[in-house]
C-alpha cells in the first residue's frame, strides 16, 4: 500500500503500482457522473477519488492513473455510462495527470 495525498488533502491508500501501463484506461466523463461513488468502491487500486464533496454533485476522477491494471470494475459499476474503458491509454494516462483536466478547476 502506498498513501497519496489528493488535491482536497485526503490521504487515499493505493495498492502496488503495475510494471507497465495497461491495455485499456477508464475515461471519465464527468458532465455525466452523478456523484454516487460506485466506481470508487469498485475500483480495487484504490485509484478513484470523488472529487467536490462540497459541491452539490461531486465527480469522479482517476487520482492514482499510474496505479490502474485496466481491469475496468469502475466502468462496469456505473450505471450512468460517466466512465467508458479506451485503449487511448496514453492519452488517457496524459489527461489524469494533467491537473487543470481535473472536474471543478
Ligand atoms: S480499470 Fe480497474 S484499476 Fe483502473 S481505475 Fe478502473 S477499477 Fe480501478
Ligand atoms: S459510478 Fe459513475 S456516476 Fe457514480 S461516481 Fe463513478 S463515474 Fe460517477
Amino acid at each position: 500500500m502506498t498513501e497519496i495525498k489528493t488535491e482536497e488533502g485526503k490521504v487515499v491508500k493505493v495498492k502496488k503500482k503495475p510494471k507497465k501501463p495497461p491495455k485499456s484506461m477508464p475515461w471519465f466523463m464527468p458532465f455525466v457522473c452523478d456523484g454516487c461513488g460506485d466506481c470508487v468502491k469498485a475500483c480495487p487500486q484504490g485509484g478513484i477519488e470523488l472529487l467536490g464533496l462540497d459541491r452539490k454533485v461531486p465527480k469522479a476522477w482517476l487520482i492514482a492513473p499510474e496505479y490502474c491494471i485496466g481491469c475496468a470494475k469502475c466502468a462496469e459499476a456505473c450505471q450512468s455510462s460517466a466512465v467508458q474503458m479506451t485503449a487511448y491509454v496514453e492519452q488517457a494516462l496524459e489527461r489524469y495527470k494533467d491537473r487543470t483536466k481535473r472536474p471543478f478547476q
